[in-house]
């Protein structure tokens, strides 16, 4: 029988997923250092059932073994399975047969899992290994399950704005009393101008992989070196420092300017002046109260401006948790919403990046280099090219899941399905999120440097998104039309001559069958 490196009689093994790196976790809440046995293992099922960005399994194993070092530092026992240690099932539920097995565990204790598929196979554990396993909320969200689901209950409309202005009153994050900081909930009129190159724009800071991360980053390169992405350079943060060190950097360099240059797209400038906290954030390295009022922090002592905090707290607490809030109580069929009946592949350029659209070669070559693409690139560029195209959102939502350093379903879907390719039928947004090549032109400085035309509306130089858009709206009439926010559009299509309608479907037709 394998000697056991652990206490000879274990209580409890206390689950802590790989999305689930912070000290103050529901899992580890009375722990009992003497007794129980904290557990992580890296399981090649959960890294490949969609195929991630090298960058995203090399962040995620790196943080978690920074992560199991500081509990063992901290004197707490830890079963840590490496990817290629031997016996390893390669599965979480083996993994953790295994230790029960070899443990004598008495109970299992972990976190809600993020996402429905693993939330549902983790709910047949109990029965499955015959003793208890107690599966606690996730209380790094401030808004719980049950409140969200009392915010929604009746609710003929479940709108971010309103959510997100009871939030604040919950909490109290930018309120003077009873009333908003400012007098207004929201300072987005203020927050869209475009960016201009600046020498001095603050980059994120780069963290130099220690041994470890080295190990990893072999490791993902040999068992996963087919995934998308580029694996180096890896600057990431694992530690919980790390990732205090680019929240530090970001409210004092970039947050003042934040709100202002929101919206702004730049060649060659993957982040301007987005914070790039998304992953840390979702692993579990940072903390979303913490964030929210240390930026509030901010406005008070002066160091930032009103629009740029509000701007910042809404993402965080305003989108981030609502968005988690619609993702659990829109179920697992959520992310087969259709309502706009889109069918058509996903193009390989979604994976090469090879295209002679500007905006897009962009969007798509800092995704597979970086893992990054700041909101307005994923929403304006390459989801707002998929709604436009008509691409199955289905497989919209696998990639994005894919593809960014920061993807975990619970925030991914409703982003993708709803706020991207409004798939569900306007459950999340109130029109679609799609714009014509001048939107683009008016936020970034792509169209400068791009093959096609964006002053044109026909003809083979003429801007893609120009004619795209209006045959998205022809192909959708039936369903948009009565659409308030969309009605003024069909005023306008329905203006143009015969000629010109023929014109759009003839290069939106031209242009699709040549997408493979
Ligand atoms: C199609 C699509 C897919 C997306 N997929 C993801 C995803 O998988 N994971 C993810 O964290 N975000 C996702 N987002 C939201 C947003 O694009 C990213 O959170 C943001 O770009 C991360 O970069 P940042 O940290 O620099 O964010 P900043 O722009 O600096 O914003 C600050 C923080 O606010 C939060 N936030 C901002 N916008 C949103 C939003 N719409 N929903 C939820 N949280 C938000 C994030 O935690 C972010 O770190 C997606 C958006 C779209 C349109
Ligand atoms: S011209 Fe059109 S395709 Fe080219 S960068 Fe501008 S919006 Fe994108």
């Amino acid at each position: 029988m394998a000697a056991r490196p652990y206490p000879r009689v274990t209580a409890v093994l206390r689950l802590v997923l790989g999305d689930q790196l912070s000290p103050r976790i529901a899992a580890l809440r009375d722990l009992n250092k003497a007794r129980d046995v904290v557990m992580l293992a890296e399981v090649a099922d959960e890294a490949t059932y969609v195929r991630h960005h090298k960058k995203k399994i090399a962040f995620v194993f790196a943080a978690m073994r920074a992560f199991a070092a500081k509990l063992r530092a901290d004197g707490v026992t830890v079963r840590y399975i490496k990817l290629d240690d031997p016996g390893n099932t390669n599965a979480l539920k083996g993994e953790v047969l295994r230790a029960i097995d070899e443990l004598r565990v008495d109970e299992v204790v972990m976190t809600e899992a993020g996402e429905h598929r693993l939330a549902a196979e983790t709910a047949t554990w109990e029965s499955a290994f015959g003793i208890p396993v107690e599966i606690r909320e996730d209380a790094r969200f401030i808004c719980s399950h049950a409140a969200f689901r009392t915010w929604a209950q009746g609710r003929k409309q479940l709108r971010m704005e309103y959510f997100y202005r009871q939030m604040r009153v919950d909490t109290g994050f930018l309120m003077d009393g009873n009333k908003p900081a400012g007098d207004r909930w929201n300072f987005d009129t203020e927050n869209r101008k475009p960016a201009k190159g600046d020498l001095f724009m603050p980059r994120p800071p780069r963290f130099a992989p220690d041994a470890e991360t080295q190990s990893v980053l072999d490791l993902v390169e040999a068992r996963f070196g087919d995934h998308f992405g580029d694996l180096t350079p890896f600057w990431f943060g694992v530690t919980h420092d790390a990732a205090e060190q680019a929240l530090q950097h970001f409210l004092k360099e970039a947050l003042p300017r934040f709100g202002d240059y929101q919206d702004a797209m730049l060649v060659g400038e993957p982040f301007l002046y987005h914070s790039i906290v998304s992953m840390y954030l979702n692993v579990g390295l940072l903390d979303a109260r913490d964030i929210c009022a240390r930026a509030e922090r901010e406005y008070r002592e002066d160091r930032a401006p009103l629009n740029a905090v509000e701007g910042f707290i809404r993402q965080i607490l305003g989108w981030r948790e609502y968005v988690r809030g619609i993702y659990w109580l829109q179920g697992p069929d959520y992310l087969r919403r259709n309502a706009l009946g889109a069918t058509r592949d996903l193009p390989w350029l979604y994976w090469s990046a090879e295209t002679d659209m500007a905006c897009m070669a962009a969007a798509l070559g800092q995704t597979k280099t970086e893992a990054y693409a700041h909101h307005i690139q994923r929403l304006m560029i390459t989801g707002n090219f998929a709604l436009l195209a008509g691409i199955d959102p289905h497989q919209v939502h696998e990639w994005y899941l894919a593809v960014y350093a920061d993807a975990y379903e619970w925030v991914e879907a409703p982003n993708t399905i709803g706020m991207s390719q409004f798939a569900d039928g306007g459950l999340l947004a109130s029109k679609p999120y799609a714009a014509s090549g001048a939107y683009i032109d008016r936020v970034s400085d792509y169209c400068k440097g791009c093959e096609y035309d964006v002053k044109l509306k026909a003809g083979a130089k003429a801007c893609p998104f120009n004619y795209l858009y209006w045959d998205f709206l022809a192909r959708n009439r039936t369903t948009l039309s009565s659409n308030p926010r969309v009605a003024p559009m069909y005023k306008t299509l329905d203006r143009m001559s015969d000629e010109r309608r023929e014109e759009i479907s003839r290069d939106a037709t031209m242009f699709l069958q040549a997408l493979t």
